[in-house]
């Protein structure tokens, strides 16, 4: 083969690792909705696409406080000792998760509707 044969290989690959890499940077599905699970379960979903601001009752007295702005998920408020799920960015994404591990309340984005949280949320 030639040189210029192999800078072409070398340009093609490359570009196709940039691809690949936007691919599973920048390009994760979007959620188009959370569940709320405290302690396993889960006791909620919310639609990214709905504006709210509700107070999540986990375990030992715990409460979280959660907002969904703009399609985004963020959890404002804890009374949690380390505050680590308070300082988690928002999440939008399929399968991003802020976790709050005293309170034990998980909140986590899906992509698509499911049918199988319908029989739980009540
Ligand atoms: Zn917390």
């Amino acid at each position: 083969m030639k040189k210029n044969d192999w800078i072409l290989i070398i340009t093609i690959l490359l570009i196709a690792a940039i691809f690949w890499l936007i691919h599973t940077k920048f390009l994760q599905d979007e959620g188009s909705y959370v569940t709320i699970s405290v302690d396993g379960k889960v006791i909620h979903q919310y639609s990214l696409e709905d504006d709210i601001d509700v107070e999540i009752k986990g375990v030992n007295e715990g409460i979280n406080r959660l907002v969904i702005k703009n399609g985004k998920a963020k959890m404002i408020d804890a009374n949690c000792p380390d505050k680590l799920c308070v300082h988690q960015k928002a999440i939008s994404k399929d399968k991003e998760t802020i976790v709050c591990l005293p309170n034990k309340v998980v909140i986590e984005v899906h992509a698509k509707e499911e049918q199988e949280y319908d029989a739980v949320v009540k």
